[in-house]
């Protein structure tokens, strides 16, 4: 298969550029790297089945023929989305319809790289693909998850009206390798702080929770229903939940800090809970994670270090 990849220069773009090269198909990544970067993929740049294009999807484009769109273009971390507000109303929405109209012209399938944010701050809880979601429709996250609810929207129409082959995921919190340590999610930030010796910095109590999901088993969850014919959402995450301070302290564990906390203001509309039910996953899909997030923080911390040193 000749793939396009939308936000193939980013974190989970990227591991899913080398899980489908590694299938044995070819890639075409298109990124503006907005927010994703070269490094990500420069290792891929002298294999022959990998083009890259610097491409805004927001615009019109064309590379030819291809059997299947991945659509994962879109700044994704709170951070880059408020910062970059207009470019993600715009990629959620015309980005999204561009690449829907390129999969109806070459009959390719395609899969939307949508999100739990679509929960919003969800009243019920775990959040199973049933649950419409409880989403401020004017607060600064809205311009992430409304364009995100109006990507899941094109898409099912896409399908019911012009019979285009679609897959919706809807991504739980993931971290790992190539996690951007400037986007200000809080994996990326609490292993900066704990390698640097600074305070972790914990908004509100911490008593907030969430469920992170190591990004080979979401690059593997993704893939599962690319090769399914489920249409309607699906819920890819690992369903370990967390209050955010255990999570700080799981980071101080695993990389032997002895940085401090840091209580800092609570930012408006912070989802108060969020935990993926993966059934449908695992009965469709036989998906379910493999590796909780201790495990998956050992595995990321030479990249953490890494890029940590790089940072200066
Ligand atoms: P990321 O920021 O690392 O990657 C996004 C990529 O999209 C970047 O390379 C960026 O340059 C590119 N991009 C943005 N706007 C573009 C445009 N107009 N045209 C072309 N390229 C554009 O983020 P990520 O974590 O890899 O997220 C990838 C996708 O997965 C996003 O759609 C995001 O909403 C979704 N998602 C991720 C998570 C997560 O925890 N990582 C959770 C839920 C959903
Ligand atoms: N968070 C935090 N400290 C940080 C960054 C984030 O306490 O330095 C909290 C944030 O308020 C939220 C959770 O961690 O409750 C996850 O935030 P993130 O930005 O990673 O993703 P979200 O799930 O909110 O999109």
């Amino acid at each position: 298969m000749r793939v396009l990849v939308t936000g193939g220069a980013g974190f989970v773009g990227s591991h899913l550029c080398d899980a489908l090269l590694a299938q044995g198909d070819s890639v075409v990544c298109a990124d503006n790297l907005l927010t994703g970067r070269m490094a990500n993929i420069n290792h891929l740049r002298n294999d022959p089945r990998f083009e890259f294009r610097e491409q805004d999807v927001s615009r019109p484009f064309d590379f030819g023929k291809v059997d299947y769109v991945f659509h994962l273009a879109s700044p994704a971390s709170p951070v880059d989305y408020i910062e970059h507000a207009i470019e993600t109303l715009r990629v959620g929405s015309v980005g999204t319809m561009n690449c829907l109209e390129l999969a109806k012209e070459y009959q390719a399938k395609f899969l939307l790289a949508s999100t739990s944010e679509c929960y919003g701050d969800p009243l019920e809880h775990p959040q199973k693909e049933t649950y419409w979601g409880h989403v401020n429709p004017v607060g600064p996250r809205s311009v992430y998850d409304e364009a995100k609810r109006f990507a899941e929207a094109a898409t099912m129409a896409y399908h019911r009206h012009r019979t285009v082959d679609t897959r919706i995921v809807r991504i739980f919190n993931t971290y790992g390798p190539r996690l951007q340590i400037n986007d200000g999610r809080v994996i990326s930030n609490f292993m900066k702080q704990a390698l640097r010796g600074e305070d972790l910095t914990v908004y509100g109590d911490g008593s907030q929770t969430r469920s992170f999901c190591y990004v080979s088993d979401e690059v593997r969850g993704i893939l599962a229903l690319a090769k399914s014919d489920e249409h309607g959402p699906t819920n890819i995450g690992n369903p370990g939940e967390f209050t955010i301070l255990e999570c700080a302290k799981v980071v101080l564990d695993i990389t032997a800090s002895s940085s401090n906390i840091r209580f800092e203001p609570l930012p408006q509309d912070d989802p108060r809970q969020r935990r993926p039910d993966i059934s449908k996953a695992k009965r469709l899909l036989d998906w379910e994670p493999k590796i909780d997030l201790q495990t998956g923080l050992r595995m990321s911390l030479d990249y953490f270090r890494s890029a940590v040193q790089a940072s200066g």
